[in-house]
């Protein structure tokens, strides 16, 4: 009798995961379920039994779609490591951007622990153009002077390549190019629109003085609406500080009149940029809503900042945290259903922003568990499906028969995080099996050494 042991071997997995709870919020599940993966799929979820080679027993546990961050400047084996402890599978640098973007991708090709994407960013393409001498971000060239009308049509260009590269979208910084007119960016929505994609977008101004945080709102909103592209507003509230209810509203506004703009926020009262770059040129305690030297903490060793340490730091460039978000417009945001939650982190050598380690265990922990600003269902949704759908990916940010393997799992009464703005380097607890491609990265709370099964996401 061949037929049965056919059968068998057919029902048997790669992966089982055992009576977790199942939450995916693309259809409401919350239930227990055995999921069998087979060749880096979902391949059943069911109530009853699965068999498979290996299986991991999740009772007690949730099970979830993996985390995908939308704002993932860190792109580097140490950031990835620190991702998937936090419970991410797909971290993606969609504000600046990459430019070539062909070769973003091919470096990183079978050397990654989670997967990872990029837009074709008009950030990166300006830097490149005008010959800055940044690194993440423009300090000089880009900065001091206008593009001409062929730099403009070269970075255009780029953008272009970028997107026929496989780039996921376009991003943009406009806050970076003080001099960036405004006819320059509704040329690259026009380009957006054209080729169907998503703009991501660091706003021309934040804070209450104007031109600030509202008409920086105003210039993005009538840009998709004269030219019909798609728009995502990175980090609404260290763009919006006390005036983010406001913006979410203009938001909220555009999308019932038809436009499609979307928005996200990471779960900290600080955010993080280069001193270098043009966010501090004259006026910038005003722009951050009235805070003072003492309110900037250098990323390198901790310390608050005074004039003349700015002075001094600001020539030499590096990171600093902003300390400029009150709590309440953090907690605002996050009630919001509007907010997808992505990181906006990076960490360089264990220095950086907490938010590189500890943005999705934070908001499970602190914001759900702890003070309900959420349901564990909402910010589910907030970390999976939405992005996903931000992005156009029916096969991700979901538990379905056929969808991508890429699965979180964590202990909702103990997930965490741990990392501060002096000790950032520290992995968050409770994600105690993370799962990429079908394969496992972090086993029972600890990196799996060995195993780089993360893939490059294109359109
Ligand atoms: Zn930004």
């Amino acid at each position: 009798m061949a037929l049965f042991p056919t059968l068998v071997s057919a029902q048997q997995y790669d992966l089982v995961l055992a009576g977790g709870r199942v939450i995916d919020p693309a259809t409401n599940l919350d239930a227990v379920r055995n999921i069998g993966i087979r060749a880096g799929r979902i391949a059943a979820v069911s109530a009853s039994p699965l068999s498979g080679a290996s299986t991991v027993d999740a009772a007690g546990l949730v099970v979830a779609p993996g985390f995908i961050d939308l704002h993932s400047h860190g792109q580097t084996p140490e950031n990835y490591r620190f991702k998937a402890r936090d419970g991410v599978t797909t971290a993606l640098e969609m504000e600046r951007g990459a430019a070539p973007v062909a070769e973003f991708y091919t470096s990183r090709e079978h050397r990654a622990l989670i997967n990872y994407g990029a837009t074709s960013g008009d950030i990166a393409a300006r830097m490149v153009v005008m010959h800055d001498t940044g690194t993440l971000l423009p300090r000089d060239q880009a900065v001091k002077r206008a593009a001409t009308p062929a730099e403009h049509r070269q970075v255009l260009d780029l953008l272009a390549r970028g997107l026929d590269e496989g780039a996921l979208g376009i991003g943009m910084g406009i806050a970076y190019f003080p001099l960036e007119t405004r006819a320059e960016v509704l040329d690259i929505f026009k380009l957006a629109a054209e080729r169907k994609t998503v703009i991501y977008v660091h706003m021309r101004n934040g804070g209450p003085t104007e031109p600030g945080v509202v008409d920086a709102l105003q210039e993005i909103i009538a840009d998709a609406a004269a030219t019909g592209a798609s728009v995502h507003v990175v980090h609404i509230t260290s763009m919006g500080l006390r005036e983010t209810g406001l913006l979410l509203n203009m938001i909220e506004g555009a999308r019932k009149r038809g436009l499609d703009i979307t928005t996200e926020a990471y779960p900290y009262t600080a955010g993080m940029t280069d001193l270098s770059s043009a966010i501090f040129d004259e006026g910038w305690q005003q722009r951050q809503g009235g805070i003072s030297f003492g309110d900037l903490q250098w990323a390198a060793t901790g310390e608050r900042l005074t004039p003349e340490s700015f002075a001094r730091y600001r020539k030499q460039g590096g990171f600093v945290a902003v300390h400029s978000i009150p709590e309440e417009i953090v907690r605002l945001a996050l009630a919001n259903p509007l907010v997808m939650v992505a990181s906006d982190g990076i960490m360089e050598e264990g220095k950086g922003h907490p938010r590189a380690a500890g943005s999705y265990a934070r908001v499970l922990g602190r914001y759900v568990r702890e003070q309900h600003v959420l349901s564990l269902m909402e910010a589910l949704r907030r970390m999976t499906v939405m992005p996903a759908d931000r992005l156009g990916l029916r096969s991700k940010g979901r538990i379905a028969d056929g969808a991508d393997a890429d699965l979180t799992v964590f202990d909702p009464a103990r997930v965490i995080d741990r990392a501060t703005f002096e000790k950032p380097a520290q992995y968050s607890e409770g994600i105690e099996y993370v799962i990429v491609d079908g394969k496992l990265v972090v086993n029972r709370g600890e990196l799996v050494p060995g195993v780089l099964p993360g893939r490059g996401v294109r359109r």
